[in-house]
């Protein structure tokens, strides 16, 4: 692989990769692995470190995957090789293989894994790639492929184009939202900005999924005291971190159990501790 940043004009390619997330890094892996002539792709990615898009850059232990290692390999053809890196990695006197397969890993190390992966990919295949880093700002599709025009080299004719750009984060949908102070709000994919947020502060989460999960997760690490309110659609649950005190008197309503609520008035009910109750949601 060349990895560098191009002063001449690139030349055109086979395949370019827009994104070397995890789905620009797996599309990589793929095609280097099903070369059979001296392709050349490249990837495009603004980032210095590949496989670290929204999921897989957190730096943060306290941030797992959603899936266990099981079933997380980025191969159909060989089911269990994450598991199989997983177990190569974990040091002498960690968990055995059985019950490496149904954890949940640490998400930064998927993104090793998947570089790692990809380095294999590289040095065994007759086909090339570059990355080249920098952002795609415009496309023009063409019959025989399109152009690429990057944002600060030039432009790019590939025949063949895949765009793995992944999600962006939305704005947050609420009236005033974007009037807020710098710092009041934060996206929660920002994980050092959620690690920094004073121990005492009062909260409000907005939407109750897996990233809700991850803040949660991230403040009960920091040994978050203030009040977390967790708001999915138009409903407003109010709790206490379990480990701040005891649970409030009044539980909050709990139609379905998400770690916020857990946190507070489900783990006496259900003995045991939080974290635990927040894994089970994964
Ligand atoms: C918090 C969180 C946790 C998750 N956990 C899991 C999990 O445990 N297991 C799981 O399977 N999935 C998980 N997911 C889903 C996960 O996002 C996907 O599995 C995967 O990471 C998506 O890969 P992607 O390549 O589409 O996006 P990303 O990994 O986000 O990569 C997109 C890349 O495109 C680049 N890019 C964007 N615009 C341009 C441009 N114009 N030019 C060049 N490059 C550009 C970005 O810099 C970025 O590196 C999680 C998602 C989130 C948000």
């Amino acid at each position: 692989m060349s990895e560098d940043t191009p002063t001449a004009p690139l030349p055109p390619c086979d395949l370019a990769i827009i994104g070397g997330g995890a789905g620009g890094v797996l599309v990589a892996m793929q095609a280097l692995r099903q070369a059979t002539a001296p392709l050349r792709i490249v990837m495009i990615e603004p980032r210095s470190v590949l496989a670290q898009g929204v999921a897989y850059a957190t730096t943060h232990g306290e941030h797992l995957l959603n899936v266990p290692a099981v079933r997380m390999s980025a191969f159909d053809d060989r089911p269990e090789d994450f598991l199989d890196y997983v177990g190569a990695t974990t040091p002498p006197g960690g968990p055995e293989r059985a019950s490496l397969a149904h954890a949940f890993i640490e998400r930064r190390r998927y993104g090793e894994y998947l570089r790692v992966r990809l380095a294999e990919a590289i040095a065994a295949r007759p086909a090339q790639l570059q990355v080249v880093h920098d952002r795609v700002a415009e496309l023009e599709p063409r019959t025989d492929g399109a152009t690429l025009r990057l944002a600060r080299h030039g432009e790019l004719q590939a025949a063949g184009v895949v765009l793995a750009v992944g999600n962006t984060p939305k704005p947050l949908p609420a009236r005033g939202a974007p009037q807020l102070p710098e710092g009041r709000s934060l996206a929660a994919w920002d994980f050092d900005a959620v690690k920094a947020i004073p121990r005492d502060a009062d909260l409000c989460i907005v939407g109750s999924g897996l990233s809700m999960v991850d803040t949660v997760l991230s403040l009960a690490e920091n040994g978050h005291a203030g009040t977390i309110h967790d708001c999915r659609g138009t409903r407003c649950f109010r709790c206490r971190i379990a480990m701040a005190g005891p649970p409030p008197s009044t539980p909050p309503r709990c139609r379905r159990w998400t770690c916020a609520h857990a946190c507070a008035s489900c783990v006496p009910r259900r003995k045991r501790p939080w974290p635990t109750a927040c894994r089970g949601s994964r």
